[in-house]
């Protein structure tokens, strides 16, 4: 029999986690076909949820857990459970139910017709709100202008992922990490299904404002060196127009005789091209502060405790790394 790893990233969210436990359950003993495994991964939250956790884990031992040593954030609590899990398959939800259960069927469906990468489409979003969707739809818009890699829109995590695409997956050990991104990158056969995003069953979203505008900011820098690129375009286009405007005040002090007239579009030229500097230090900045933090080469995160081993096979792989170098 097949085994089919649940992914569950939670942070916070003792309020819906055991709803989320029991929708989940209702589905998954109908697909008697398999045997599930459901892997929450604790991102070092503050609340009961990992006590809930083990809770459901004395009563049903096909929980399982991976306990953060603290908020690592989704995107590696993500690969942390990419790292853990033991399933044949993996299939990774939201805590708050977002992502209806029920969609599991069809995303097995496809997979035993040979498909990798089962993705779910957002058909329409409730209860997020029209500033969100709008950001959201502009921010993918830009971001497949400027990336080579194709990016779904609408597309999240909500997925089922062949082992192959697992073990590819962690693989990417990048700490600047735009999981959207990377499973696109890493290839295989992709299958598209569609679903209706229902609002949060409980809880606050967990993501801040912050924390989205630097994995926006992941997803431009991780697939695309265009903003490099664009600063010396603008950089050669304004001193061209500096370089015109010269030559025309040259030539009018030629024929028209020295003014002490120009002091406006002297500081406007000096104001002007300041910004330009300061945005394209920003912007070589933002890449160069990713260079040093993967320089470091930390591990991603540290786990407090586990009711999981690590998957051996990769333990074997990387040490198989090691001794090459
Ligand atoms: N999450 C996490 N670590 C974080 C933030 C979020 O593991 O630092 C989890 C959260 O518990 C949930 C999922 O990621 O299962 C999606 O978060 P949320 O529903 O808050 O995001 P939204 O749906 O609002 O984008
Ligand atoms: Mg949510």
């Amino acid at each position: 029999m097949k085994t089919i790893t649940i992914l569950v990233p939670a942070y916070n969210e003792e309020e819906v986690l055991e709803q989320m436990y029991h929708v989940l359950v209702d589905v998954c003993n109908q697909l008697t076909n398999y045997h599930f495994e459901f892997l929450f991964v604790n991102d070092g939250s503050k609340d009961r949820t990992l006590e809930i956790v083990k809770q459901l884990k004395e009563k049903d031992e096909r929980v399982q857990y991976v306990d953060l040593s603290r908020n690592f954030g989704k995107e590696v609590a993500m690969s942390a459970g990419f790292d853990y899990a033991s399933g044949d398959a993996m299939i990774i939800m939201d805590a708050d139910l977002q992502h209806p259960p029920e969609a599991i069927e069809e995303m097995l469906y496809w997979w035993e017709q040979g498909y990798d990468d089962v993705y779910a489409i957002r058909r329409k979003r409730e209860g997020e709100s029209k500033l969100k969707k709008w950001t959201s739809k502009t921010y993918y818009k830009l971001l497949q202008k400027v990336s080579k890699e194709e990016i779904i829109p609408d597309a999240g995590d909500f997925r089922l992922l062949d082992k192959k695409c697992i073990e590819a997956l962690s693989q990417l050990r990048e700490h600047s990490r735009y999981t959207k991104g990377m499973y696109n990158w890493i290839g295989f056969k992709k299958k598209e299904i569609t679903f209706d995003a229902d609002p949060r069953a409980g809880g606050e979203t967990k993501w801040k404002f912050g924390s989205l505008v630097t994995l926006a900011i992941n997803g431009v820098t991780s697939y695309s060196t265009l903003p490099l690129k664009v600063w010396s375009l603008v950089g050669m286009i304004i001193s061209l127009l500096g370089f015109i405007y010269l030559f025309i005040e040259i030539m009018r002090t030629i024929f028209f005789g020295n003014t002490v007239a120009g002091y406006p579009s002297l500081i406007a030229g000096v104001l002007f091209l300041g910004g330009i500097q300061l945005i394209s230090l920003g912007v070589i900045g933002e890449y160069l502060g990713r260079v040093f933090v993967e320089t470091k080469d930390r591990p991603l995160y540290f786990v407090q405790e586990t009711s999981e081993e690590k998957r051996q096979k990769k333990e074997a792989a990387t040490s198989n790394e090691k001794e090459k170098e």
